[in-house]
């Protein structure tokens, strides 16, 4: 039985674009101005062409940090200034700004050359229960001071948020009700990272309480998992092959360096990779495809996660085309609107 096709008359179709809000972490860090303003100015034209409101995971430990070392630097203050101004802009035009946190920023120092990165504490669960909790707790604070919103959603830098047990008290305390981290298949326990979502419900949400891959019908928080897609070894030749061939169209917009994932570039080549559903770069050409096969599912939600620093030109002219082809069925919705 096709769930989707028999159910046509009441079958829904949301659609999530979601946006990690932030500078890279890796050598160079990239400037503010090419990895977060000009990009995002960009998305927010497109929207407002389209009449469709985005959700942007504000990595607010930045902020927080800029915010700190900005009467000693002029620009920190700057960028503080530049980044605040957007948030704002963002909220005023109807997006939804939601929680981002990439706990590593509590160790870096801003000196006369920009940021001096110390990635050792990456991950939430490296800090202790108590300095999670405080965390988490300050930084929803500090963004909802900027928005006047209630914040509500939630996803972890990198993908990291397990053992979830360790931070459920700080997701209760803060009234964090959505999470969007997961995205089903997808692994690395390398380096930096840690995070494992090969075995989760196949569904396209679901309730959890200790384990964001278990589902848990008496879970305080629900999982709006990250739509996935297995990008063959072909796909990946492509992508590198057009970023040298036109370079201005498909070299990112962000002008920094992610921090560098072991081994992940010889087994895209080799063997191909499940990522997440994105909209950065030659991913936003899996995009009608991906919503083809949650169709079929019979799921009503898909999730499509993007940076506005890995934005390319070739990917915003996509975009536009993706959200007019779509719109014609579906709705474009955000998290806020949830609960
Ligand atoms: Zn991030």
């Amino acid at each position: 039985m096709n769930c989707g096709q028999k159910t046509n008359s009441v079958f829904t179709l949301n659609i999530y674009l979601t946006y990690d809000y932030e500078i890279f972490f890796g050598n160079p860090t990239g400037s503010a101005e090419k990895c977060i303003i000009e990009p995002t100015e960009y998305l927010r034209q497109i929207a407002k062409e389209t009449d469709v409101k985005l959700i942007f995971f504000v990595d607010v430990g930045y902020l927080i940090r800029l915010d700190f070392y900005k009467n000693t630097f002029p620009k920190a203050k700057a960028d503080y200034e530049l980044v605040l101004n957007q948030v704002k802009g963002l909220v005023e035009d109807g997006h939804d700004c939601q929680l981002h946190i990439h706990p590593h920023w509590e160790d870096c120092i801003y000196t006369d050359t920009g940021w001096d990165m110390n990635v050792d504490r990456y991950k939430l669960v490296d800090f202790s229960e108590n300095e999670i909790e405080r965390l988490v707790m300050d930084y929803k604070l500090y963004l909802e001071n900027i928005t006047n919103r209630t914040v509500v959603a939630y996803r972890a830098g990198g993908w990291c948020l397990q053992p979830f047990s360790k931070i459920r008290n700080a997701f209760i305390k803060a009234g964090l009700k959505i999470d969007s981290t997961v995205f089903p298949g997808g692994k690395n326990i390398k380096g930096a990272y840690f995070y494992d979502f090969t075995s989760v419900p196949n569904k396209d949400k679901w309730n959890f309480s200790y384990d964001l891959c278990l589902e848990d019908d008496t879970g305080e928080f629900i999982e709006y998992p990250i739509s996935n897609y297995r990008y063959s070894r072909w796909f990946f030749w492509r992508l590198f092959v057009l970023g040298r061939l036109q370079p201005k169209l498909h070299k990112s917009i962000g002008n920094g360096n992610p921090i560098p994932s072991i081994g992940m570039r010889k087994q895209m080549l080799t063997k191909g990779m499940t990522l997440s559903a994105s909209v950065d770069g030659y991913f936003v050409t899996k995009l009608n495809k991906i919503v083809k096969q949650n169709k079929i599912k019979g799921w009503n939600e898909t999730v499509i996660i993007g940076h506005p620093k890995a934005s390319t030109h070739f990917a915003l002219k996509q975009l536009k085309k993706f959200i007019i082809t779509q719109k014609a069925t579906a709705k474009f919705k955000t998290l806020s609107e949830l609960v």
